[in-house]
């Protein structure tokens, strides 16, 4: 098992939806990733580091 790789569901921000897609693998930090929603259509930002 990796962690490295594995496509998470992430849940939209903005309406909850988990009917994402990923952008891309780094945001404009390497903590974020980029992600946008497919229901509300916006793109958001993923903090990977916790
Ligand atoms: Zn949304």
């Amino acid at each position: 098992m990796s962690l490295l790789g594995a496509d998470a569901v992430i849940a939209c921000p903005l309406c909850g939806s988990e009917n994402s897609e990923r952008l891309s693998e780094f945001g404009s930090t390497a903590c974020k990733a980029l992600y946008r929603c497919l229901d509300c259509r916006e793109p958001f930002d993923y903090f990977k580091c916790i």
